[in-house]
């Protein structure tokens, strides 16, 4: 099911893949799990976050076992966008509204997890072209401007480290009016990072299971039983990093996430001199405030990546999938809008991931049943919080008191609301975008 060598060629001649652009996948694989086994905590999934919470809690001399249904890297921590972020997903204006009151406390929890993310790559010295550039919220449109300016002011009022800036005296590309400049974080290449924590969980002494895919979790007084399809392992607790996948385990909460399926495209390398003359003189990430957001990053490669708009639903199993070829030439239409001048610019290579989205938009921990724990859901954002929030959740069931920022996201119960997001819904929201662009045109 992982082996994923073969990618079609799809829309305009763009190279498929059903894994990441950023990397290839391992050579080897950590053995299957076969048999039965006994530790302290088991940890279900290697993504940012289930390798980052079974390296802590090694490091606090916990006995830990790690299963992964693929290879750790294979989901989400692989796959994305690079962008190395300090904000929450959803507009700051809906979450004032939203949360006015704990908001401060979620900047603060999104703040640190870049901070420590950050941290981490250099303490585990990681080469995955990390660039402390900062990401902007960049407008494209007067009244997106409008509004950004506004978000920059309740998200400094509650505490984040951002400002306002104009697109062009800041080195934003042309089409791009400005926006909300997030100091922290920048742009890295997300398969070296989750391959690179991957070899530091195989180096440590986190026993590790690939192409292990737990089928159930039985907890009981004492702990809790993992069972595989070739094995078990009983742990006195376990933790679900299972992100977008957590759906298809029983035991995790019903309808604590959606998967939503998300896609990028990769042009040929671009002129250094054409790029900047587009007006995007300052290497920065970008990323647009619509309804469902659009991002344009440069990467180390010389070519630009860009991505979102246009997202899918997951009626069945989440499997192995290609980007499809109606949001690649979406994406496309969005680049050559955004970049006029480098419309003969072709893009190269597509791919995409499942995303796990919240109903409150919020990333979520807490205990689906007695001695099994969750840290899941960050919305899109996990390059930075899913690791932190892995590490705050095993510094807990190591014994520390519940940190701050695990409290801002902490559930006391393993309840969630009905999912907001479906197919129609989605589509809706890309269309509003559409309209919204075409008036923009239109008046421009
Ligand atoms: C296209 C795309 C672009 C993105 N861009 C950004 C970005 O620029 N910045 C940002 O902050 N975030 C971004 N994200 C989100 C970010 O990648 C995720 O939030 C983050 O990787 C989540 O990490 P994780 O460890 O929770 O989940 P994952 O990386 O998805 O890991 C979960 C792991 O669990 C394994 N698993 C699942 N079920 C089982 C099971 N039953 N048994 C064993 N193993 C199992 C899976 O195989 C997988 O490896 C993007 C995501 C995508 C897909």
């Amino acid at each position: 099911m992982y082996d994923v060598a073969a990618s079609g060629a799809g829309f305009a001649g763009v190279t498929y893949s059903a894994f990441s652009g950023w990397a290839d996948r391992p050579g080897d694989f950590a053995p299957m799990l076969e048999g039965e086994l006994t530790c302290d905590i088991a940890v279900v999934g290697g993504g940012y976050a289930g390798i980052a919470a079974a390296l802590r809690l090694a490091e606090r001399g916990a006995d830990v076992v790690l299963l992964e249904s693929g290879f750790c890297g294979w989901g989400g921590s692989s796959r994305n966008a690079g962008y190395l972020s300090n904000a929450l997903a959803g507009d700051p204006q809906l979450l004032n509204m939203l949360y006015a009151r704990r908001l401060p406390h979620l900047i603060r929890y999104a703040d640190s997890a870049a901070r420590f993310t950050e941290e981490l790559i250099g303490r585990l010295a990681i080469d995955c072209d990390y660039e402390p550039t900062g990401n902007v919220i960049a407008a494209v449109s007067p009244g997106q401007l409008r509004r950004t300016r506004r978000n920059a002011e309740i998200l400094r009022g509650a505490g984040a480290d951002v400002e306002f800036v104009e697109g062009r005296d800041f080195g934003l590309p042309q089409t791009f009016l400005g926006g909300v400049f997030e100091r922290a974080g920048g742009l890295l290449n997300p398969g070296k990072f989750a391959l690179g924590l991957r070899e530091v969980l195989l180096a440590s002494g986190v026993r590790t299971y690939e192409r292990t895919t737990v089928r159930a979790v039985e907890p009981h007084a004492t702990g809790a039983v993992v069972s595989v399809p070739g094995g078990r392992v009983r742990a006195e607790r376990v933790i679900l990093a299972t992100n977008a996948y957590s759906r298809d385990l029983a035991i995790a909460p019903k309808r604590m996430v959606t998967p939503i399926w998300t896609s990028l495209v990769e042009t040929e390398p671009v002129d250094p001199e054409r790029l900047a003359a587009t007006g995007w003189t300052r290497r920065v990430g970008i990323i647009t405030p619509h309804t469902i957001l659009e991002n344009y990053r440069p990467t180390p490669r010389g070519t630009v990546m860009f991505g979102t708009r246009r997202l899918r639903t997951a009626p069945g199993a989440l499997g192995v999938r290609e980007p499809d070829d109606a949001v690649v030439a979406d994406l496309v239409r969005g680049f050559h809008e955004r970049f006029p001048s480098l419309s003969d610019i072709a893009p190269q290579r597509a791919w995409g991931g499942w995303i796990a989205m919240t109903s409150s938009l919020l990333p979520v921990a807490g205990e689906a049943a007695k001695n099994v724990f969750y840290a899941i859901g960050c919305n899109g954002h996990g390059l930075a919080q899913s690791p932190y929030l892995g590490t705050l959740l095993a510094d807990r069931l190591a014994g520390d008191r519940m940190h701050d920022d695990l409290a801002a996201v902490w559930r006391a119960r393993p309840r969630f609301a009905p999912p907001v997001l479906s197919a129609p819904t989605l589509h809706a929201a890309w269309t509003v975008d559409r309209i919204a662009d075409r008036l923009h045109r239109r008046r421009a």
